[in-house]
Order: C-alpha cells, then structure tokens, then sequence
C-alpha cells in the first residue's frame, strides 16, 4: 500500500482546509522547490496549475476513497496526476495506476506526450490500450492510459480490477455512456475493495451531485476493519486555472452554412489578427475534411493574402503522423489552422491557440426506442460545452472567440448542460456488458443517470431476437456468451458467428471490419464525378458491403498500394486499418474456437449472414422514383437509399441497411439487396409473431 501520508506520521506542512461535507477544498501551496538539476520537462511539469496541488492531491488520495478532480483544460490533470501517483509509489508491488479516457486518439495522445516526460518508451513503464491495440507490458507497465470501454472489459476477466490500485476516470463531465457505466461498476467495487482508490476528474462538473452519488454508504459501513480505510466521504478539490481572458463575438444574423462561415471567419482573422493559431470546432470528418479543402483551395487562389496558413484536421481516427503535427509547434511566420471535433474542446491541450471560431454544433447520439432508430445527430452544443470551446482560445494569452451563432441562439436555445449519453443511446451494448458480469437487474442498479425503461425494453427485445439472450433476460450458450467476447455491436458480431455456419467468415470480416472504419472513400462535399465513377468500378448488383469485397481485394492485388488508393478516391489510412482490424478479428474468432472460412464467390451465404445480425434492419420500396421511398419493417418509418451508397436510384424492392442517417430525410447507409423470404429465415420469432401484419413473402 503507498504511504504519502499517515495518521501518526508528520502532516504535510502546507494548510489544508478538508471540508468534510464534500465542500471544495482550497488549498495554500508551498512555495516550490528550486528547479536544480531537473530536465526541461521538469521545469513544464512544475509551471502546470495543477503542480501546486501535487501535495493535496496525494494526501486527499491517501485518506479518500474518492476524490473529484475539478480544473480548467491544460491545467495538467491527465498528464500530471498519474505521474504524482506512481512517484508517491501507488505503482509499486506490481500494482497500476489507471487513467481513463472516453476517446482512443487522446488515450494514445496523453500516453506518448506522459511517455515522453518520462523519459521512457511507450508501452513500457507508461502504455495504452484501446479496442483492438494494446500497447503494455504485463509486469512493467504503472502507469496505463485506456478508454473507458475498455476498462470495461476488463472486468470481464477480472470484475474487481484487482490490478489497481488508482482508477482514474478522466473526462467524466462528457457522461459518455461507457463513463457513466464504468462510474456505477467502480462504486460497488470499491465496496469490495477498500484499498482501491478513485479519481474523478473533469474540467466541469457539477462535482456536488457526484459527489452524493459516492457517498452512499452510511459511516460506518464498509469500514469494519477498524480505522485503516480510507475516508469513505469523497472529497473535492478544484484546481484554480490561469485562463486568460477571452473576448467573445457573435454573428449577427443566423447563417445558413456553418461551414462556408467557418472557412470565411478563419480567413478573416488571418487577415486582420495578429499572429497566433486558430482552432475551430466543426462537427465530423465529413465537413471537417471539406473545410480543409476549401480553405486549401482558397489559401492556393490568393497565395499572397493567404500564405502562411497551415491547416490541419483533428479527429478520431487520424492518422498517428498526423496527430503529431496538431502537436508539433507552429513555425515562425506561419498561422496554425486546427480544424477539429469536439475533441479538441476539454481532451486534448493544444498550445498556442489564441482565436477559436464555434459553428455552435457537434455530433450526438440520439436513440428513439419508439422507432427504434440511432442517429448521429448535428445538433447544437450545451452552453457549457460553448463556454469550454471559447476557453480554448485563452490558454497562452488573451483570446478571442468568434461564435457563429446569434446571441439570441445562445442564450435561448443552447441547453444549460448536454444530456447523458446514456439516456440517449441504444442500450444493446450496454445491456450485453452487464449481462456478462452478471448483472440482472439493470434498472434497479444504482446510475449517475437512470436509462429510460423504454431503451431498456427495446435492448431487451433486439438481444433476444438475436438470440444473444434467452427468454428468462440471461445469455444464451455459446451465441450470448461469444457476442459479450467481441468487442463490437452485437448485430455485427451475430453476423459473425452465423457467418461461421454458412462458411463465409472470411468474407464477413473484412465486411465487419470496413464497417467498423469512419469511411474507406476520401470525402468530397457533395457530389464528386470522379468518385462516383470510381465507386462504379468496383460496384456489385448486391449493394455496398459486396462492394467492399471487391474493394478489398483489388487492394490486396495491388500490393496495398497507396498510390493506388489515391487513384481511386480511397482513403489509404482506413484501408490500413482494415487490414489490422481485420487480423485482430481473425486472432478473436480463433480464440473463440472459429476457424475463417471463404465461401468464394457464393455472395448469397455473404448476404445471408448480414441479415441473421440486421434483419432488424429491413425495409421495403413503397414509391418508386428516381430515388424511392421505402418503409422501415420495423417501425414504418420513411427512409431513403443515401446517395453514397451503390444502390443509390437502383431501387431494389427489399433492402436490409447497415445504419440510418439524418439530415433533411432519414438516410439508409450501406445497403443490401436481399430476397425477403431470408428475413422470416432468419428470424422467424420477429417476423410472423412480432409482425402479424407483414404479408408472408
Ligand atoms: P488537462 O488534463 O488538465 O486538460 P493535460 O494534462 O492534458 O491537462 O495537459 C497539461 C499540459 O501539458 C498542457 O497545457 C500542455 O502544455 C502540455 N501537453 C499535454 N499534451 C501535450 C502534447 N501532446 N504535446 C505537447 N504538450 C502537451
Ligand atoms: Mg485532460
């Protein structure tokens, strides 16, 4: 057990005021020590807010079994706190401390950058884990950077997380849905586990109410073995940031393409503004992508006024070369544009940023159990996420922040605080997990929020048409159990395994692995001659995961050529992903006892097993037309074949769809024709008992 501070021992010297209801605690600082003989990274690692802190922080961990962490972005809480916690030995005796993040690229950005202060490769002392990458070494790693999720399937193996010693959940003000998860899980560990000490972190949040929610135990429960456990009271510490100040401006009248008013303001700070970078929050790849083109395209058309502007995306599932560069300083004369997801907004610390411009909007789940249907939504952020965004620009000197949004908008139609993720997604996942830890009564189970019953429900119904659950609600052996083992949606992980009974597993991976991949085409806003003649070369009568089959395998004959990629509008990145994902799949299956089989050119068994996971997923043409309407089985919800799908104005009478999309219609992506008599096949207790009324085919 580490000893930072013991009862009996000598105090830190410095003046704590501990407020045992759970108050904020201020903290006066130690003057800190000369920096004699340290490294220039000694010397950053000291300047951090958070340095002051060093010592509270340790004694708070010492003496609580949970303490909430609350501080501005950049203040050094992810880099900083694990760091403290394996100096003071919290590591020691083959323990380890954990950080976790709700997204992978700041799990492998954080890892590198406390590597790196560390003096030290990563994956040794320090590593990471994300889905399908595991960069640690049993026996030497202390400190370990992960994604919530992951953390979560941990405990799978080890429900305790007995490895621990410190689990810090970072980002906790996001309430992702595997956060919040993981938050309920660890507070009945720590019944279990007195010794295990948490960390909340976050750089807003209402720390009050997380507080309550850890402090459920009566006084003395849990701490029948005398007095050597920790304070089950969680404590709260709030590290004072040095943000400067930053001017806020906002457009005048609504505009109507955020994107274009992004491009504009961008250039209009780099011709009027003294130097300093500029960060702007878009909401996905897709128009992230498109902004970088068009402000590339404008920087070439008017070299003069424009030169000097390096622009650059940052998104997950970038490249590792290029999230170096978000990092690398800008240089001399030139402007740094960062065109970003809400990543950029409280996970990742980029310096030297002094302008932000804020479309207002970001990308969100949105579940509706009556239609049951997921979105990634555009919608407009929380004011609290609005106020985070403006923040970024303030961290090396005053900034400004340019909002592209009325102030009406602002303060009228913004929400105060985002909804949680967890009452807003598709519980299918979720209910799995806990299923396989064995957990039953998931309502009754103490969350930060509660998940609406009506997703609830819905989960209950899809997992067991899939057969992943059995009447009694329990999994089903071995189908229940192999889909809690793969590390992906379970429709696609039942397509999986039947692929495996009609011999096309082969097939169906390289499918599940393309589909688990942001997008393999290079984005283009809006249409694209060259692409869609591209997209025709490779398209097959089936529909778009057929396509993929045959875009894979011209990959593979070219020698996995990037200079082919290109040619073909083909994003290389993502292809080279696939190939990983897809070996990490075979390795998964295998351990699962499954040898890969190819069906070779029976696309028949390859749409089949696409629909023994999707049959949910159907819907029939009731409009012809250029582009027809179709139905959704499920819930008769109009949708429409999206115009980058290779069925796109082909019409077939039945499709099944991969996900939906919205924006002006509901959009199916990813589309395959099938021949619905495979549908009452597949899932016969769906079709004839659910849907009476669904003519028999
Ligand atoms: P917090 O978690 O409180 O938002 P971090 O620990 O992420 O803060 O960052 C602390 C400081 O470390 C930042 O202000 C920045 O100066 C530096 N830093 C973090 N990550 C990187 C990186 N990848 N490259 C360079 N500097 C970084
Ligand atoms: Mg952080």
């Amino acid at each position: 057990m580490s000893q930072f501070w013991k009862p009996g021992t000598e105090k830190p010297r410095s003046c704590l005021v501990d407020d045992e209801e759970g108050g904020v605690l201020f903290y006066a600082a130690p003057p800190s020590s000369s920096g004699h003989g340290y490294s220039s990274f000694e010397r950053l690692r000291q300047r951090l807010p958070v340095f002051k802190y060093r010592t509270a922080i340790l004694y708070l961990v010492e003496k609580h079994a949970t303490t909430i962490i609350v501080g501005e972005t950049g203040s050094g809480k992810t880099t900083q706190i694990p760091q403290y916690l394996k100096e003071a030995g919290w590591a020691e005796g083959g323990r380890v401390i954990a950080c976790t993040q709700p997204r992978r690229l700041s799990v492998q950005s954080v890892a590198s950058r406390v590597a790196e202060e560390m003096g030290v490769k990563v994956g040794e002392e320090v590593g990471y884990t994300i889905r399908f990458e595991d960069k640690t070494n049993q026996g030497v790693t202390k400190i370990k950077f992960l994604t919530d999720g992951v953390l979560l399937r941990e405990m799978m193996n080890d429900p305790l997380l007995t490895k621990y010693s410190v689990i810090m959940v970072d980002e906790a003000h996001e309430r992702s849905l595997s956060t919040d998860t993981l938050l309920g899980l660890l507070k009945k560990i720590q019944r279990r586990r007195p010794e295990l000490r948490l960390i909340i972190s976050s750089a807003t949040i209402e720390a009050k109410s997380m507080s309550n929610f850890f402090r459920t135990r009566k006084k003395n429960d849990g701490q029948a073995s005398e007095d050597n456990g920790p304070n089950i009271e969680p404590s709260i510490l709030s590290v004072e940031g040095k943000g400067f100040p930053v001017e806020i401006f906002y457009v005048e009248e609504p505009v109507s393409d955020y994107l274009r008013a992004a491009v504009d303001a961008v250039l209009l700070i780099h011709e009027k503004e003294p130097v300093g970078d500029v960060l702007v929050f878009l909401t996905g790849q897709d128009d992230i992508d498109a902004a970088v083109q068009l402000l590339t395209d404008e920087a070439r058309e008017t070299t003069r006024r424009h030169s000097g502007l390096l622009v650059l995306s940052l998104y997950s599932g970038l490249s590792r070369a290029d999230q170096d560069l978000i990092f690398t300083p800008t240089p001399k004369g030139k402007r740094k544009v960062i065109i970003s997801t809400n990543i950029a907004e409280t996970s990742l610390t980029l310096e030297g940023v002094v302008y932000v411009v804020d479309s207002g909007f970001s990308k969100q789940r949105f579940y509706n159990p009556i239609s049951d249907i997921e979105n990634l939504v555009v919608a407009p952020i929380s004011k609290a996420s609005a106020r985070q965004r403006a923040g970024r620009a303030g961290r090396v000197r005053p900034g400004k922040c340019f909002r592209l949004y009325t102030e009406d908008f602002f303060v009228q139609d913004m929400p105060v605080e985002g909804i949680p993720e967890m009452q807003r997604s598709n519980l299918v996942s979720f209910v799995i997990q806990l299923k396989a830890l064995g957990i039953d009564n998931i309502l009754g189970f103490d969350w930060l929020a509660l998940p609406p019953p009506e997703s609830m429900i819905r989960a209950l119904e899809v997992l067991y048409s899939l057969e992943i659950l059995d009447e009694d609600a329990k999994l089903t052996s071995p189908t229940g159990f192999q889909v809690a083992e793969i590390p992906l949606d379970p429709m696609i992980s039942k397509m999986i395994l039947t692929a495996d009974a009609l011999g096309c597993l082969e097939e169906i991976i390289t499918i599940a692995a393309i589909l688990s991949v942001q997008s393999i085409w290079v984005s283009v806003r809006g249409t694209h001659k060259g692409l869609d003649e591209v997209k025709l070369r490779f398209a097959a009568a089936e529909g778009d995961h057929v396509s993929f089959l045959n875009v894979y395998k011209a990959f593979l004959q070219s020698g996995k050529s990037s200079q082919w990629c290109y040619k073909n509008y083909i994003n290389y990145h993502s292809m080279k992903k696939v190939v990983e994902m897809r070996e990490q799949l075979s390795r998964l299956v295998r351990r699962l006892g499954i040898i890969p089989k190819s069906c070779g050119m029976d696309m028949q068994a390859v749409r089949r097993a696409i629909i023994s996971g999707f049959f949910a997923h159907a819907s029939q043409l009731e409009e012809y037309s250029q582009n027809g309407m179709y139905k959704t089985v499920r819930s008769s919800q109009e949708v429409y074949i999206h115009p980058s799908s290779v069925l796109f104005r082909v019409n077939p009478k039945w499709v099944v769809y991969h996900s939906l999309v919205s924006t002006d219609k509901h959009y199916m992506h990813n589309v395959i024709a099938i021949d619905p008599s495979w549908l009452t096949e597949a899932a016969p207790h769906f079709y004839q008992q659910r849907r009476p009324s669904i003519p028999l085919f």
